[in-house]
């Protein structure tokens, strides 16, 4: 086989089993193009994206001024390392910075990059500006927490499946549960040497649990009442996925028409991801203000693609595409939309228990066992019916469509999943 051969779905699946690692377990299809909402196999069948590459491509497949913004600058100058300056990195970490309202910014290139780079900045700021003594400062992070997959982070994972045979693990990570403020004064107050408290505002991997309202906002309050760092995972749930541009709303415009039942919580550090590039390009970053970033010097912490100028480039057109196309107020808008029409459909259903999330974040949780594999065969029913989303976990499927989705598309969506999910009432 030529490598410019086109081949089947069959092929595809079959070469990436014999060639490839297994360290996934995709759903039998293979995706050649992407368009906006849409993408298709190779074999041609159009389908609605309802996983949006774990939320990396909020703003739609290829979206043409993303492309335009990458190709111009990949033809231009693509890298550079941080060994030189390059032109392009310090007008994306102004635009950044204001976009969510941070003094500084510092590039990576994948979530789980970006999460490491957090521990070490609050880790750093534990010893050089909290004094705690050194080698003994502790962050505390929550159970079922997902944070990527580096050997650090799997360290305070509590998935067997991620964790089992990589040890020895990484010391100085205290869990408890999440959604529990007395848990997490219970740590600060027992443990003088915490630096910081990390959390995702939502846990999505963990099927998309959302906390109690005020959680963020007393848990920051905690965080600043001990001087310890509440350090935000957006990685899935920011650039406007959960119908605000941060789930924890920092500097979020969108704050007096969607959010007022909810305060605004500023992290101390915010970790951005995914979406940031809108898919095209991996693109991550880490920001704080000064008296916490300033902590980080020549020779501590680097990566020789982070901030390249094509990262650059694309992250500015993708943060535009969010703030140009309002897609924040579109995921607030189709969200409600979403789970009203799934609710009326759990009424009379015995197939679905619930459904929750917050904007385009959302789940539904299937009346079976956990270990059962009814989600997996809904989810490849649901592909045969020409929509495409995968179980959390067994009985959990999430959905996250695009977020330029259109309310018309989104209605459609509802028909083919309420349709799919009534093949399996019993
Ligand atoms: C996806 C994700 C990560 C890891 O991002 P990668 O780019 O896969 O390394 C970290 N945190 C959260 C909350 C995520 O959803």
């Amino acid at each position: 086989m030529a490598i410019l051969d086109q081949v089947t779905s069959q092929e595809a699946i079959e070469l990436e089993n014999k060639y490839g690692a297994h360290n996934y377990h995709p759903l039998p299809v293979v995706l050649a193009k992407g368009e906006g909402v849409h993408v298709w196999d190779v074999e041609g069948k159009q389908y609605y994206d309802f996983l949006s590459a774990y939320s990396a491509v909020n703003q739609g497949h290829c979206h043409p001024k993303i492309v335009n913004a990458m190709h111009k600058q990949v033809s231009t100058l693509a890298l550079t390392s941080r060994a030189f300056h390059n032109d392009m990195l310090g007008k994306y970490e102004k635009f950044a910075c204001e976009f969510f309202g941070f003094d500084k910014l510092l590039p990576m290139n994948t979530g789980a990059e970006a999460v490491e780079t957090a521990l070490k900045v609050c880790r750093k700021w534990a010893y050089e500006v909290k004094g705690i003594k050194e080698n003994e400062a502790e962050i505390i992070v929550c159970e079922n927490n997902f944070h990527g997959r580096t050997t650090t982070i799997i360290s305070f994972s509590n998935d067997p499946v991620a964790r089992k045979n990589f040890g020895p693990y990484t010391d100085g990570f205290i869990k408890i549960a999440y959604d529990n403020l007395d848990a997490l004064e219970n740590a600060l107050k027992s443990n003088p040497n915490v630096g910081g408290f990390l959390v995702e505002p939502i846990q999505g991997e963990a099927g998309v649990y959302v906390p109690a309202p005020d959680y963020l906002a007393k848990a920051k309050a905690l965080c600043a009442k001990y001087n310890v760092l509440f350090i935000a995972d957006e990685v899935q749930t920011g650039i406007a996925r959960t119908g605000r541009l941060l789930a924890t709303c920092g500097n979020c415009s969108c704050i007096d028409k969607n959010c007022s039942n909810e305060p605004e919580v500023k992290p101390d550090v915010l970790i951005l991801g995914k979406a940031l590039s809108g898919g095209a390009y991996p693109v991550s970053a880490v920001l704080a203000n000064n008296a916490i970033m300033n902590v980080i010097r020549p020779g501590n912490h680097g990566s020789t693609f982070g901030g390249n100028p094509v990262a650059a480039a694309v992250a500015m057109a993708a943060l535009e595409v969010v703030r140009d196309e309002k897609l924040a107020e579109n995921a607030y808008k189709l969200g409600e939309l979403f789970r009203s029409e799934i609710n009326k459909f759990i009424e009379t259903s015995s197939i679905v228990n619930l459904v929750r999330g917050k904007g385009l974040l959302n789940a539904i949780v299937i009346n079976d066992d956990e270990d059962s594999d009814t989600a997996w065969n809904i989810c490849l029913a649901l592909r045969d019916n020409g929509l495409l989303a995968k179980p959390t976990h067994g009985n959990i499927i999430r959905f996250a469509p695009p977020l330029v989705m259109t309310e018309t598309q989104l209605l459609d969506c509802v028909s083919i999943i309420i349709k799919t999910l009534k093949e399996f009432e019993k």
